[in-house]
């Protein structure tokens, strides 16, 4: 593609898109994988599970209706950014070894948050994929961290990022070396009160249209309300996402954290029905495990 800023609509509205992941300088789509599972592929890829890791019957019960639903990589927060202090802030380690042992049992691949750089190394000895929150996508040394490793990110948007600054966060990790890059529509502040976040479903043809890295949407954090994820999770397929990150609980109504946007077992199921639906009036499939 011939890079032309007068032409372009994204630039001459003032986003300038960096070199590394700007589809100028790639053309091709990347791919990021894990396993045999392709991010960024004509496969959609689903990843569910709870907000955060709470206790063992909870995570494997959990993961073991995500699997069953045909969810094929597992979420969960060990290392929680609460808002609150006072707020539960996550198992730590001890939530990444039940995630090794959710692994274990289900075959699922887990993705899960890191905060801090002096922990980049000990979470990715655990993780498949390693997140980077909303609330640290402007943290630089933990995207230079990220991107000293060989190991897939999934970079979600700063609740007040623009496009632009999403994509020089991005920029970060591949100047690292690291180009397994998947970026997170999630939802960004704007003055509406009624949603938790003003999930911007606008950002996933830009994110693809600007840069060659794979764009999923979480409809959790981007809605707040549990009814509100499945007309959402359809939307963002609709609108071209490569992927899904959704909450799902096995008791919603005892979450410690996010229950009031997590899907039942029940509900997660039922909507993976409808998925598959839309992924294939839009030419597209769910990946699925064999
Ligand atoms: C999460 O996915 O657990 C999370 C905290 O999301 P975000 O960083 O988008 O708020
Ligand atoms: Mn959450």
């Amino acid at each position: 593609m011939e890079s032309d800023q007068y032409n372009d609509p994204a630039m001459s509205r003032g986003c300038s898109v960096p070199d590394r992941v700007n589809r100028n300088s790639k053309p091709d789509p990347t791919v990021v994988k894990i396993n045999k599972i392709m991010i960024g592929s004509s496969d959609i890829v689903i990843m569910a599970g709870p907000c955060s890791v709470e206790n063992h019957d909870q995570l494997m019960e959990t993961a073991k209706a995500v699997k069953s639903a045909g969810g094929v990589i597992l979420r969960g927060g060990a290392f929680k950014p609460r808002s609150s202090p006072y707020n539960f802030q996550g198992l730590g380690e001890e939530g990444l070894k039940l995630l090794m042992e959710a692994r274990r049992e289900t075959g699922l691949p887990v993705v899960t948050e890191v905060m801090d750089t002096r922990l980049v190394e000990m979470v990715a000895g655990y993780a498949d994929i390693l997140q980077i929150g909303s609330r640290n996508m402007q943290n630089y040394p933990l995207l230079k961290e990220a991107g000293m490793l060989r190991k897939p990110v999934l970079l979600k948007r700063g609740m007040m990022a623009s496009i632009e600054e999403f994509l020089l966060a991005a920029e970060y990790i591949l100047n690292q070396g690291n180009d397994q890059v998947i970026l997170c529509e999630r939802g960004i502040r704007t003055f509406e009160t009624s949603t938790r976040n003003t999930l911007d479903l606008s950002a996933v043809p830009m994110l693809k249209h600007l840069s060659h890295l794979p764009v999923i949407v979480d409809p959790s954090h981007g809605t707040g309300h549990r009814w509100m994820v499945p007309p959402m999770a359809k939307a963002a397929i609709a609108a071209g996402a490569d992927g899904l990150i959704i909450e799902v609980h096995y008791k919603p109504e005892e979450a410690l954290c996010d229950g009031f946007q997590s899907l039942s077992p029940d509900e997660f199921s039922g909507l993976m029905v409808d998925l598959k639906k839309i992924a294939h009036a839009v030419g597209r499939k769910i990946y699925q495990n064999e």
